[in-house]
């Protein structure tokens, strides 16, 4: 192929490649569960990346993916297969990946402009706030790269809003101190936007969790009392609907009652836990997530989304735009959707300026699957969590380290002869987590449970089985037995 021809692709060079890409993805996905879950990179394939040539000629397309398929195709991070139970990582949605593609053709930023990639993010907020019962005019909402950034763009809100001359001041020259609360279950990344948001890890309260992981009310009061009568500024309580380490669902009633009587902002974190709210199971545990002043929401995780895809809601969108917006005078607008700048623009909404269409594979998801499809794959997942649980129960030498909630279960191999040694069993597991993992016939992740090292199990993946948890129950108790 010529310098020119590679640039401008011939329409029979576009379907030929295309072709063996739709051919090599079908592959990729339909192998998969035969193949080990994880193994690691050999040590010199990954020499051979990290210090591999800067292409200096350009190569030949096809010798191209071929090397796609033999050095980065064979050794998957993990999930997509049926029996990967780590983190909170689930298959791929297969329309997701043609809408990658189909996205990346158009590849529009959705900064903002009157362009129907706008309209289509549009339509995918309004549909989440009717998904859970969220004020459908004055609020707003902002596709992310995930939960993360979620997080981040709602905490910014709240700090702006309970401190409305921070964008001029800074944190420093508040005339209180600004203080945030999370439980010591929250996740890492709300800590890690509190800290950039210049909060100051002193001011970062860690409020305890009772038996099943579930901040304390009572903690939660008396800790805003003792901070407002020292002067402070109580600014923003973060809960979990749904922590990542055991699914834990916060009281997100009794907390919001708080929250209301302190005037604290009410931030939930649903990014793992959010969609459970479809099911009968959830959706009266989860109906608080529409009282949130902001939240988090992934549907990279139980939506089945490709990765990335995160939504940060906030209740007040005039608040939100007030918090992120400075707007250079050639984009300025005020809603007009008759001319080229079109409604207010995302970028004015939140911290980046160019914008990807992720909103492409949110809207074709839930378009194709429906709020029936995902009401139903999230209940699989909810059944297969009760069968794990019940066969760990029904094992003598498996123990459940806490309820399970959502569709996480913690468990740890302990023969009743090693239940007084705690020690030993953290160590033991350990060991059997690692040999699990490395093994390749199932994955399972960790987490610590009251000082107890813990195996964990998190049950996003519609192609998982109930074989699939079987194997996992009968794997992990045999390598258990030959470590002992
Ligand atoms: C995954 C997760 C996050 C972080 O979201 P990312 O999508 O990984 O950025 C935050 N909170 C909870 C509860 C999560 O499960």
């Amino acid at each position: 192929m010529s310098e020119d021809a590679k640039w401008n692709w011939s329409e029979d060079e576009i379907k030929r490649v295309g072709y063996r890409v739709v051919d090599m993805i079908s592959d990729y996905l339909t192998r998969l569960p035969s193949r080990p879950v994880f193994q690691p990179c050999p040590p010199d394939l990954i020499d051979g990346f990290v210090d591999g040539p800067l292409p200096q000629a350009g190569e030949n397309v096809d010798a191209l993916l071929d090397e796609f398929t033999s050095k980065v195709a064979s050794f998957p991070f993990g999930n997509g297969h049926p029996r990967f139970f780590g983190w909170v990582n689930s298959p791929p949605a297969v329309i997701g990946v043609f809408a990658e593609a189909l996205a990346a053709a158009m590849n529009p930023s959705c900064a903002g402009g009157n362009h129907a990639a706008i309209y289509v993010e549009r339509q995918v907020i309004q549909w989440f706030k009717k998904l859970l019962d969220f004020p459908m005019s004055g609020s707003m909402g902002l596709l992310v790269s995930g939960g993360s950034m979620a997080n981040l763009t709602g905490l910014t809100v709240a700090r702006h809003v309970k401190s409305p001359n921070v964008r001029k001041e800074g944190m420093q020259s508040l005339p209180k101190r600004a203080i945030a609360y999370m439980s010591s279950e929250g996740h890492s990344c709300v800590r890690k936007a509190l800290e950039l948001l210049g909060f100051g890890s002193d001011n970062i309260r860690t409020i305890p969790v009772d038996d099943s992981l579930k901040m304390r009310v009572a903690d939660l009061e008396l800790t805003i009392r003792r901070d407002l009568e020292e002067g402070h500024l109580p600014v923003v309580a973060t809960v979990s609907a749904g922590t990542a380490s055991t699914g834990a669902i916060d009281p997100l009633n009794g907390i919001h009652e708080v929250c209301r009587r302190h005037g604290v902002w009410f931030h939930v974190d649903a990014a793992y836990g959010g969609p459970a709210i479809l099911t009968d199971r959830h959706r009266a545990d989860l109906s608080p997530l529409k009282d949130a002043d902001s939240l988090a929401l992934d549907p990279h995780k139980w939506m089945y989304v490709p990765v990335e895809a995160g939504l940060a809601l906030v209740r007040d969108g005039a608040a939100m735009r007030d918090a992120f917006s400075l707007v250079p005078p050639y984009i300025r607008t005020d809603g007009n959707s008759a001319g080229v700048l079109g409604l207010p623009w995302f970028s004015e909404y939140g911290f980046q300026q160019t914008r990807g269409f992720r909103a492409l594979k949110v809207w074709m998801a839930l378009k194709l699957h429906g709020v029936d499809g995902y009401t139903h794959a999230i209940d699989h997942d909810l059944v297969l969590a009760d069968r794990l649980a019940e066969r760990v129960r029904q094992s003598g030498d498996l123990e459940l380290l806490t309820q399970p909630s959502l569709s996480i279960v913690c468990f740890r191999y302990a023969p009743p002869r090693l239940r007084h040694d705690e020690e030993m069993l953290n160590q033991l597991n350990k060991r059997l987590l690692e040999s699990v993992q490395l093994g390749g016939q199932a994955f399972l992740s960790s987490t610590t449970i009251r000082g107890a090292f813990s195996l964990r199990a998190c049950i996003i993946n519609h192609r998982s089985t109930e074989e699939d948890i079987d194997l996992l129950v009968n794997h992990v108790r045999l390598i258990g037995e030959s470590l002992e």
